[in-house]
């Protein structure tokens, strides 16, 4: 073969399989709210808990005496705002030890690739989103649809209902909470102060997000019967103050203002809980009968 062509040919192939590869990491977020993205002040919430999220997505850091947890990381482009925020409070991105998630969508996991690179971190995730997570959310029931829309992260471990995640001092138990992502979760744990102990549970509200009928999703055969495990198993859970991986299904800002003094107690709220519970539980009620 003369070598010019030889050349040009095997320079086709190489640009073919490069340009694939950018396609294969094309990442696509269907939706981003300003909300979102608006950075926000960080705060300590109640001991060694702390408040790092942005306006809208709930990002919780949690320092022990052998390194600290991130739970969730909001979009790819919040990777910034939590970083911020975690240095404003004093702490350090690299002290990061474990990762988790309270569900593999891309407005609480689309930074979590960077972070997990740039920290060395251990990423833990719930076994059934396990999947989701290393195809960028391409293999989710719903949001699959759009394709990729954040970047592939591969898990170190992964976890089962009431497994506990261990780090220093501190002990977190996972709680399957399945419905709104196969694999969605929330954790309960417990951190002190100076006067109390407050069991802390950061929970995944089981909001519905597909306008079909549960009967015509599928991609996820069990859908209605997690969704109705997990409305019961969220009625049954004791805790002393109530988080969320967005703000406003715990009303953060009816509760804490930019600058406010540390106060654990504007975040117990057994009312406000059995509230959001009770509307979820009306939703999937109305679900069902379609
Ligand atoms: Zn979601």
């Amino acid at each position: 073969m003369n070598k010019n062509i030889f050349r040009s040919i095997a320079g086709i192939i190489i640009f073919t399989l490069f340009s694939s590869v950018i396609t294969a990491q094309k990442i696509t977020e269907p939706k981003l709210d300003s909300d979102w993205i608006k950075p926000y002040p960080p705060f300590r919430i109640a001991g060694n808990l702390y408040y790092v999220g942005t306006y809208e997505l709930g990002c919780y850091l949690i320092t022990t005496s052998k390194g600290n947890i991130l739970i969730n990381t909001g979009t790819a482009a919040s990777e910034a705002l939590i970083k911020k925020n975690i240095e404003t409070l004093g702490f350090r991105l690299r002290d990061i030890k474990i990762l988790l998630t309270s569900q593999a969508h891309y407005d609480h996991v689309g930074a979590m690739a960077n972070i997990k690179k740039e920290t060395g971190a251990k990423f833990m995730v719930d076994a059934a989103d396990a999947d989701v997570m290393q195809t960028g959310g391409k293999s989710d029931y719903e949001l699959g649809k759009y394709g990729v829309t954040f970047k592939p992260v591969k898990a170190g471990r992964l976890l089962y209902n009431g497994d506990t995640i261990s780090l220093g001092n501190m002990q977190l138990v996972m709680l399957h909470h399945p419905g709104h992502t196969k694999g969605s979760c929330s954790f309960l744990f417990t951190v002190y102060d100076s006067v109390a102990a407050y069991r802390v549970l950061i929970a995944n509200m089981p909001t519905i997000i597909v306008d079909k009928s549960f009967a015509d999703v599928t991609a996820y055969p069990n859908i209605s019967r997690d969704y109705a495990y997990t409305l019961q198993a969220m009625k049954n859970i004791q805790f002393d103050i109530w988080l969320c991986p967005h703000t406003s299904q715990f009303n953060l800002h009816e509760k804490h203002k930019p600058g406010d003094a540390y106060n654990p107690s504007a975040f117990i709220d057994q009312e406000g809980y059995n509230d959001e519970l009770n509307d979820l539980q009306k939703a999937y009620d109305e679900k069902i009968k379609q």
